[in-house]
């Protein structure tokens, strides 16, 4: 409950830049921590909240940071920091780091 509480009243604050993807509508965040009585389902499965218009900051900013993403096993979100989502694709390795230059010699007088 207190969870509950501190997402909704830190919603006010700006989502994290790093995240990146959409929602994908598994539905996971509004079972945080308990069903939420807005949350349906249409005819495929996917879930649809019948209240989407109106819905709390909480719920449009989620997740706002990688630290209440509580989701990640299934939420089309991830954040850029090498945590991946389902549903991004496979990373590609990052280029090789060039060597470092050699030190200029110092010809001391
Ligand atoms: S957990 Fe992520 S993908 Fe699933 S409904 Fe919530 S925001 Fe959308």
């Amino acid at each position: 409950m207190l969870k509950k509480l501190m997402r909704a009243i830190t919603a006010f604050l700006p989502v994290d830049k790093r995240r990146t993807g959409a929602c994908i509508g598994c539905g996971a965040c509004c079972k945080l921590p308990y069903t939420c009585p807005f949350l349906s389902h249409d005819a495929s499965g996917e879930a649809r909240c019948t209240i989407y218009r109106f819905r709390p900051p909480s719920c449009r900013k989620y997740p706002r940071t990688e630290r209440e993403w509580l989701t990640r096993a299934t939420c089309g979100f991830s954040f850029n920091n090498g945590h991946a989502a389902p549903g991004d694709a496979p990373q590609a390795p990052a280029p090789a780091a060039a060597a470092p230059a050699a030190e200029p010699v110092k010809h001391v007088p």
